[in-house]
């Protein structure tokens, strides 16, 4: 069954009618300023039940609840601690998801049947307005097939999702790029469940002593399943490479001129340094902007795998830039994205 999706602009009129459809039960598809998210109304089992579908997301895999204000904190919460406040008070809006104690009226299937629900207030001002025009906590996973790399722009939301979902509307390009960094505060330790557009050493700055959930580890049931190996996958093979940038460099030319010698196509996913010195060997490059820019490259990354990945290379090839800031969560969905194929080189 096939609907059509509304392209609405990110205007007054626009969000109006988005609200309209939101308080309806229908879902759309609007910019925050990590990725495009897939809105429908938290506190509607039904808008909820349509979310899952409309990704082809399983239904252990809980939902973020997106709050136009920290105000609102009560209505989806079980309690709102000091930590919590004060957290909020640091962070939000922006790119930091808290895990909390669940509040009575959000359904069960928004929390994938846990106690705890994952709460942010977004910092785009056409994903503020909406939500606070809707009336309603607005659950809102990234608006992507699941499995898919997340949208970062309208158009990547259509390839996906058109035909499937009300309405998006159009704010061009997200400015971060990449996901919310989720918090668990309902653990001894503040957790962190997944890197993202908040660091690990900001976070550290105002809490303290974080923990960082590994990825695949021990016999723990899925906290986050976000965590999974496999979730940013390209078709097309990816290769990750970490280690200091000139071994690394020299591991990238390395394999893509033997890639190209038995007469394989190539994509580079690097940065400009690695491009202009990998310029020579006919590979498929998308220049992620200077290393030393790590916002240039979040914002630019998924958009970058996805026109790579549309052009079906034999293989794609990676490189990591570390764990700083940013990198962290660069590393994590690179690594993702390469499901298991990660090449790490010694720094000797
Ligand atoms: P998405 O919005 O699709 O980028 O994914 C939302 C992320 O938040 C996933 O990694 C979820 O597993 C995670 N998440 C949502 N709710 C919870 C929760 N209650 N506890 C832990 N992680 C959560
Ligand atoms: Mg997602």
């Amino acid at each position: 069954m096939s609907i059509d999706t509304q392209i609405l602009p990110p205007d007054a009129a626009g969000i109006a009618a988005a609200a309209a459809l939101l308080r309806a039960g229908q879902l759309v598809a609007f910019p925050t300023e990590t990725v495009y998210g897939l809105g429908g109304d938290a506190l509607n089992p039904a808008a909820v039940a349509a979310i899952f579908a409309a990704k082809g997301r399983p239904a252990d895999d809980p939902l973020i609840v997106h709050l136009a204000d920290a105000a609102d904190l009560p209505r989806v919460a079980a309690a709102v601690p000091p930590a919590v406040q004060e957290l909020a008070a640091a962070f939000w809006p922006g790119p930091l998801t808290l895990v909390l104690e669940r509040g009575p009226a959000v359904p069960l299937a928004v929390t994938a049947g846990g106690s705890t629900v994952a709460v942010r207030v977004p910092a785009h001002p056409v994903a503020r307005a909406l939500i606070a025009a809707a009336g309603t906590p607005i659950a809102a996973p990234s608006a992507n097939r699941f499995g898919h790399t997340s949208p970062t722009t309208a158009a990547h939301v259509l390839a996906d999702l058109g035909g499937r979902i009300a309405a998006v509307i159009d704010g061009g390009p997200t400015p971060i790029g990449v996901e919310s960094t989720v918090l668990d505060l309902t653990r001894p330790t503040p957790t962190v469940l997944r890197p993202g557009g908040v660091s690990l050493e900001e976070l550290q700055a105002h809490v303290g002593e974080v923990a960082v959930e590994s990825r695949g580890a021990g016999a723990q049931p899925l906290r986050s399943p976000g965590l999974l190996e496999r979730h940013y996958a390209p078709h097309s093979p990816l290769w990750l490479v970490i280690g200091p940038e000139g071994a690394a460099q020299a591991w990238l030319r390395e394999r893509a001129a033997t890639e190209r010698a038995a007469g394989r196509q190539v994509g580079l996913l690097v940065p400009d340094e690695d491009a202009a010195l990998l310029a020579d060997l006919g590979a498929d490059i998308e220049p992620l902007g200077p290393s030393a820019a790590l916002d240039s490259v979040a914002r630019r990354l998924y958009a970058a795998l996805r026109a790579l990945d549309s052009r079906r290379p034999d293989c794609i090839l990676a490189r990591d830039l570390g764990e700083r800031g940013l990198a962290r969560a660069i590393r994590d969905r690179l690594s993702r994205a390469a499901a298991g194929r990660v090449v790490v080189l010694n720094s000797g």
